[in-house]
């Protein structure tokens, strides 16, 4: 798996991007529009986006399944925004209002909010009901996808 490229989706333009095996993406660009890969801070997928990304992205990335009126939710938001910082480049970070995208999540076969689910190599890595917060939160990221401690 470590020897292998990474497919790499852009959200912004709906691209795949091949990115060499282990690389970083804190400095990679996609090669059409030139937007950043990677998402220091938390990105709304719809779920046409979550269909690419599940289907084309070969890379680390987590989704968390939330809703606007789930108190744990709101609770989780700043730690997982300040884990998308810490681990920026390693592992991306995307979410998914489950109000907005109802048929999304019910295809996550998640049983409720909030639910983090974690995809690396292709392939569905971890799954995690219920809002995770600080250390928790970075400890699950790292064993999820076999990644050291935050870069900063
Ligand atoms: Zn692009």
């Amino acid at each position: 798996m470590s020897a292998t490229e990474q497919m790499i989706f852009c959200l912004s333009c709906g691209s795949t991007n091949r990115v060499g095996p282990g690389k970083s993406l804190s400095s990679a660009r996609c090669g059409r529009c030139g937007k950043g890969l990677a998402t220091p801070e938390p990105a709304e997928v719809t779920a046409d986006q979550l269909v690419s990304l599940q289907s084309k992205d070969t890379g680390a990335f987590v989704l968390d399944v939330w809703a606007p009126w789930c108190g744990p939710c709101r609770m989780m938001a700043p730690h997982y925004e300040a884990a998308a910082a810490k681990f920026n480049g390693e592992v991306r970070f995307f979410k998914l209002n489950t109000d907005n995208h109802q048929t999304a999540a019910a295809q996550l076969q998640i049983r409720g909010v909030p639910t983090l689910i974690g995809w690396k190599g292709g392939r569905q890595v971890a799954h995690q009901a219920g809002a995770q917060t600080g250390r928790a939160l970075e400890t699950w990221i790292q064993t999820a996808f076999n990644v050291s401690s935050p870069t900063n």
